[in-house]
């Protein structure tokens, strides 16, 4: 139905649900049916959707006092306008910072498997930590990893939107002189790693840049 009219039938009733809800639209759908004038239910429908738009406005105060229907309006009995329907605010996604390192050993690229809970629980990424790293930081972190650099590269900076969270990530292309192994990567050729690795499209501004570190 017309959020138009849902509105408007929502303060008519005084139904102080959410919208949104699966229960509250029964309800109100019912109560359409209910009030539907039969004999002309284009005309009916149409009046419905202008008194929505023009008088029953969804910012801003209604215009109640021209509105035709006031007399049996609940929300404007209960002086409860304002709060009819009821808006449920979403939660704000969350922000994260992350450094990824796209890391080659001659035609080889790092990956490891993300933990079996969570997240993109039990798929392949780049190795990648949490904020945005000093380049201190990123020496030590790849010490920490193993990893001896010969050249560490900035990438195209991207972000990748979740339902409930938002990565902001930097990227590095790191090319690697020597490795010990301290850390438990695999290390993949590219046609491998779109063949063979689930990497989840949150990497994939990395994945595009494969050809090119
Ligand atoms: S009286 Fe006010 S709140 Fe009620 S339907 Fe009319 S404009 Fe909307």
């Amino acid at each position: 139905m017309d959020g138009n009219v849902l509105r408007v039938l929502a303060r008519l009733s005084g139904n102080r649900g959410d919208l949104k809800d699966k229960t509250v639209r029964k309800d109100l759908n019912a109560l359409a049916a209910r009030l539907l004038f039969r004999q002309e239910p284009g005309n009916f429908n149409q009046a419905m959707m202008e008194l929505g738009a023009l008088l029953c406005i969804p910012n801003g105060r209604p215009k109640c006092g021209e509105c035709p229907v006031q007399s049996f309006c609940e929300a404007c009995h209960q002086d409860a306008v304002d709060q009819i329907p009821r808006k449920t605010r979403k939660p704000r996604r969350k922000m994260e910072n992350r450094t990824v390192f796209v890391i080659r050993f001659q035609d080889r690229i790092a990956l490891r498997k993300r933990q079996e809970q969570g997240l993109l629980s039990g798929l392949w990424e780049f190795p990648n930590r949490y904020g945005h790293l000093s380049p201190e930081e990123i020496g030590k972190v790849l010490t920490e990893w193993g990893i001896c650099p010969e050249t560490i590269t900035p990438l195209p900076d991207a972000k990748h939107v979740f339902s409930h969270l938002e990565w902001h990530m930097k990227g590095y292309a790191v090319r690697v002189r020597g490795r010990k192994e301290t850390c438990s990567f695999v290390w993949a050729r590219q046609e491998e790693i779109h063949h063979s690795y689930s990497v989840p499209s949150a990497f994939h501004a990395y994945l595009k840049a494969l050809g090119k570190v």
